[in-house]
């Protein structure tokens, strides 16, 4: 009998390339449920191809073919009968209540939607062990984490150290950074994502977001979560254990790798789509430390994660908002770091451990980036 796997936000690069590697295991997998926000027709060519059993629009209605609409079809699509694994490939806090509701039904969740972790990490990771749900990341950096501990115990791990690609401003100044435009924002050196991310991943928010993710998946505290920038995106992670030993995972940069294990894990299957890794071919892998001149805003995130409670929350939320604000043509990038900056001095965090507390949190922390990043 094949796995059935919902897909939220199969439309977007993760749920595309998610659809792309179980077009190569249709016999060990089967599309059950997918879910868009309003890109309707490439839905509806992705229902009409995987006939899944739910199809789910947010900002649509049942006009396209869709058999769910609203925010409600994504905790639909999460919990419904014929779905064992949820790949949770949305973009933002919109992802959390399903992420919930499938942990509460006992599934498992490919988490690609690391926003929702940072947001409500407390939470998320809680529910997951008390409903016997289980997280799996898709992140590459945490997959590869996850690829070195599986198999060993927590106590002999030590510390974790997650590669950036420094993303396209790493040989600029600050000075012209805080200037750039939103296409040169959008020129990421190795990786081809969602907008979003690739903004973030300049930024080096993503790295942020990305420690504390690694945090609440591996248990470790933040002194030992580093980052070291690796423009080459072969090392993925590395890992070192109470011994001193590191294992480190590789590979030519592709998601499709990191979203097979996330289906498969512990379990390795074969696969015929991903690009063989050549050593020769990789040439000279270069790693640096993060300048904190040139990405201000991984800093804030950092101390953000070290204050702990609802500081993530606003941490996430400040630069979901500025982000949008940004890739709008509204603000300059400089102002992303400065956004978050004033909102995190703004907040009084609090305990994240309801998703109450997260959401008041969550909507304080967007209403204070709105107002700092226009005055
Ligand atoms: P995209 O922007 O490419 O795709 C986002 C998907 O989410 C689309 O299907 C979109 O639907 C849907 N969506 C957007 N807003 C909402 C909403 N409010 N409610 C429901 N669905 C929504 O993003 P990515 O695929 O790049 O990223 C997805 C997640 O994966 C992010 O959390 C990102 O950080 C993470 N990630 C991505 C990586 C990558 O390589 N892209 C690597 C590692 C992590 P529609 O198309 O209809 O708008
Ligand atoms: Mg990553």
């Amino acid at each position: 009998m094949s796995i059935g796997v919902a897909i939220l936000g199969s439309t977007g690069s993760i749920g595309c390339s998610t659809l792309q590697v179980l077009g190569r295991q249709r016999d060990r997998f089967r599309v059950a449920a997918l879910t868009a926000h309003s890109n309707a027709d490439l839905l509806q060519r992705q229902a009409a191809e995987w006939k899944p059993a739910y199809v789910g629009l947010v900002n649509g209605g049942s006009g396209v073919g869709a058999r769910g609409s609203g925010v409600a079809c994504l905790v639909e699509a999460a919990t419904h009968p014929d779905v064992e694994i949820v790949v949770n490939a949305i973009v933002g806090a919109a992802g959390l209540e399903a992420t919930l509701a499938a942990l509460r039904a006992g599934k498992r969740v490919a988490l690609a939607n690391k926003e929702t972790l940072v947001m409500a990490g407390e939470l998320v990771t809680r529910t997951a062990r008390e409903c016997g749900g289980e997280i799996v990341p898709v992140d590459s950096e945490h997959s590869a984490v996850l690829q070195c501990v599986t198999g060993r115990q927590s106590a002999e791990l030590a510390r974790l150290i997650l590669t950036a690609s420094g993303g396209p401003f790493r040989t600029w100044t600050p000075e012209r950074v805080a200037g750039a435009t939103v296409d040169e924002a959008l020129r990421h050196p190795t990786w081809k994502m969602g907008k979003k991310i690739t903004v973030d991943s300049a930024t080096l928010v993503n790295k942020a977001l990305e420690v504390i993710e690694a945090h609440f998946l591996f248990g470790l505290p933040y002194d030992a979560v580093e980052v070291v920038v690796h423009p080459q995106s072969v090392v993925h992670a590395f890992v070192e254990f109470v011994d001193g030993s590191v294992l480190a995972q590789v590979g030519f940069p592709t998601m499709e790798l990191p979203i097979l294990y996330a289906l498969t894990h512990p379990v390795r299957v074969p696969d015929a789509g991903t690009r063989r890794f050549d050593p020769v071919v990789a040439g000279t892998l270069t790693f640096e430390p993060v300048s904190s001149d040139l990405y201000p805003a991984y800093g804030l995130g950092r101390t953000a994660a070290a204050t702990g409670g609802t500081a993530a929350t606003a941490f996430n939320a400040a630069n979901e908002v500025a982000v949008e604000l940004f890739l709008d043509g509204k603000i300059r990038f400089g102002r992303i770091g400065e956004t978050i900056a004033r909102v995190l001095d703004a907040h009084h965090a609090g305990d994240a451990a309801t998703l109450e507390a997260v959401l008041v949190a969550d909507a304080e922390a967007r209403r204070l980036a709105r107002e700092a990043a226009c005055r």
